[in-house]
């Protein structure tokens, strides 16, 4: 399956997407994760995004479209992909669709994932992840790692993102209600979106979100 899993910032969609991969037995594309780790890694690319990361703001489309083309391209996404966090405006939605449909394939779903601003704020301010790797996710209250400030999965250190401060968190609302949210109705109109409640339990999101894919499929 093709999916794109879309909300606002912090509503759980790397949470998520880490277990539906694995379910779906497909890759977790995150654009956020591709550009953290060229950051970390001191190439170009992260040296382009690091400052637009930091200040909230959307990394310019020629750079992160070609990037995501980029790793869509491997092998391990041919059976399918499930994207977080890309597409996250318009123009990228355009760019997705006709790529797709030049290689012959399409999107089978949309999730749209539906969080309270407040909720959101909160799930952004405890969220903690690993230095190894950022698709590694914690949180101080909600998802407790077993020892304090270190990854359950790989013992990486865990940190606090740059771009989670509660400044930058007011601009990357703001960027995903006016950029990111009309891709909603972009994939309405292609019958693509499915929305469902990021609310409760880790599990209980999962369980919604494999009810809505398995819906979408018959
Ligand atoms: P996104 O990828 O949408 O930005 P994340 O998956 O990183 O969001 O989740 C943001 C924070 O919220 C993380 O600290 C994560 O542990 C926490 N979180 C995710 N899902 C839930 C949930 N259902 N209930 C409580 N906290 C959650
Ligand atoms: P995320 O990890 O999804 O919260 O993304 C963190 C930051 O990376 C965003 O605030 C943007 O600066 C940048 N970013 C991630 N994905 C994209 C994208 N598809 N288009 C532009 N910028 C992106």
């Amino acid at each position: 399956m093709r999916i794109v899993l879309v909300g606002p910032p912090g509503a759980g969609k790397g949470t998520q997407a880490a277990y539906l991969a694995k379910d779906l037995v497909i890759p977790h594309i995150s654009t956020g994760d591709l550009f953290r780790a060229n950051i970390s890694q001191g190439t170009d690319l992260g040296k382009q995004a690091k400052a637009l990361m930091d200040a909230g703001e959307l990394v310019p489309d020629e750079v992160t479209i070609g990037m995501a083309q980029e790793r869509m391209s491997q092998p391990d996404a041919e059976g399918g992909f499930l994207l977080d966090g890309f597409p996250r405006n318009v123009a990228q939605a355009k760019a997705l669709d006709e790529w797709l449909s030049a290689e012959g394939r399409k999107l089978d779903a949309v999730l749209d994932l539906e969080v309270p601003e407040d909720e959101v704020v909160k799930r952004i301010a405890g969220r903690r992840i690993c230095r190894n790797d950022s698709s590694h996710v914690f949180h101080v209250e909600y998802s407790k790692p077993e020892n304090e400030g270190v990854c359950d999965i790989c013992g990486g250190e865990l940190y606090q993102r740059g771009d989670d401060t509660e400044e930058t968190v007011r601009t990357r609302l703001e960027v995903y209600h006016t950029q990111t949210e009309p891709i909603i109705d972009h994939y309405k109109a292609q019958g693509l979106v499915s929305t469902i409640s990021a609310l409760g339990k880790v599990t209980e999101v999962t369980e919604r979100a494999m009810a809505a894919l398995q819906a979408d499929k018959v």
